[in-house]
């Protein structure tokens, strides 16, 4: 039986050869590959400054400790994502706001944006779900306005373009994060990238990413800041850049890979796949499929498990953050977000990565026209 889950990385013997390379050399970590590939990326996303870390969770903590967040101040983002763009905020100990998301798109709606404002919004955390970019332009109008911070959470979007810019360009933000997790894009095992264009925030995150340490004369080195080890190795680095040079290449597959299913799956009214703005060139990091419940005889649960029987491993993207108990605790609940909560029902990732075929989409959605009968 063939199996599938909804993502998998695409490392080739290319990108192994890189990372043998490094692990011959004297440095593991700290050498001269983690430099090579923040200029590859600062190269690739036309953004002046790129910082690599341990993780994009670790990105993200960094960006919320630059903007030096008090208790009482609130950051809104999207309650359709992965936890950590929430959790971020809170590791400062700050309130997340959320605002809901745009029908079709599923990434924050800029209407909702406004309505979140109050006077302690500090910042928004736009997120550019399945790769898709948010309204880049609209947003920034909002934040100049209310005179707010952005921080791209682009964890799903390197390689994708808002109106003819890379993501991570920070045309339109203070900062953007990446995420270098084997199911994202592009790999480093585990690693993530902070890019900005200011000189003052790439030097806050240097510092903060290794202890809050400056180097002095001799020996002496001094700490001003509480920082982390949120250090990428470059055994991780040499990977990366190895994966960044191919990104372009699996942007084209991830696309044509999304239009096939798009193309399989049309003129039946019981499915459907978000819809991208013309703002947005996407590289694609998932594939939700969009199911009307209310036109097939199954439940998701029992959807889930029938596929899985028969070899497709999928996912769902995402149980709204407000719905998770921490949140409830802190004062969320179900019905305060309808359309994350609606697009969560309704929504199965289906498997994209570069080593799928036309053949291979063909069988998984012959597979799903089958179970949902
Ligand atoms: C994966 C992900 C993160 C966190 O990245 P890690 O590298 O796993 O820490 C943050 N935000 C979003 C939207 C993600 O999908």
């Amino acid at each position: 039986m063939l199996k599938y889950s909804y993502s998998k990385q695409h490392v080739t013997l290319s990108d192994i050869w890189e990372v043998i390379k490094v692990l011959r050399s004297p440095f593991l970590t700290q050498g001269p590959k983690v430099k090579e590939f923040e200029q590859a990326i600062c190269d690739y996303t036309g953004a002046k400054y790129a910082v690599a870390v341990a993780n994009g969770t670790a990105a993200l903590h960094l960006c919320m400790l630059v903007l030096d967040l008090k208790p009482d101040d609130e950051v809104i983002t999207s309650p359709n994502t992965f936890l950590a763009s929430a959790n971020c905020v809170r590791y400062t100990g700050a309130q997340v706001k959320f605002a809901d998301i745009q029908e079709k798109i599923a990434c924050i709606d800029t209407n909702e944006i406004e309505n979140q404002i109050t006077t302690k919004t500090k910042g928004i955390i736009p997120v550019h779900f399945a790769g898709i970019s948010c309204d880049m332009e609209k947003i920034k109008i909002i934040a100049d306005k209310h005179n707010l911070f952005i921080v791209e959470d682009a964890a799903h979007a390197i390689g994708s373009e808002y109106k003819g810019g890379k993501i991570g360009s920070c045309k339109y933000s203070n900062m953007t994060i990446f995420s270098l997790h084997p199911v994202k894009n592009m790999t480093t095992g585990e690693g993530g990238a902070i890019t900005t264009n200011s000189k003052e925030l790439f030097e806050k995150l240097l510092t903060l990413r290794s202890h809050g340490m400056t180097k002095g004369e001799l020996w002496k080195y001094e700490m001003h800041s509480l920082g982390y080890n949120y250090r990428l190795t470059d055994i991780q680095a040499a990977l990366g850049i190895s994966q960044l040079k191919k990104l372009d290449k699996f942007k084209e597959i991830r696309r044509k890979l999304f239009n096939l299913y798009k193309q399989e799956l049309v003129g039946d009214e019981r499915f459907s796949l978000l819809e991208e703005p013309e703002y947005s060139d996407a590289c694609y990091h998932l594939c939700p499929l969009l199911i009307d419940f209310n036109k097939i005889k199954t439940t998701k649960e029992e959807l889930f498990n029938k596929l899985k029987k028969r070899g497709l491993n999928l996912q769902v993207h995402y149980i709204p953050v407000h719905t998770q108990p921490y949140y409830k605790n802190l004062g969320y609940k179900e019905g305060d977000y309808p359309k994350a909560e609606e697009y969560y029902r309704k929504s199965l990732s289906l498997p994209l990565y570069p080593s799928l075929n036309y053949s291979d989409i063909k069988h998984i959605v012959k597979i799903i026209k089958e179970t949902v009968k």
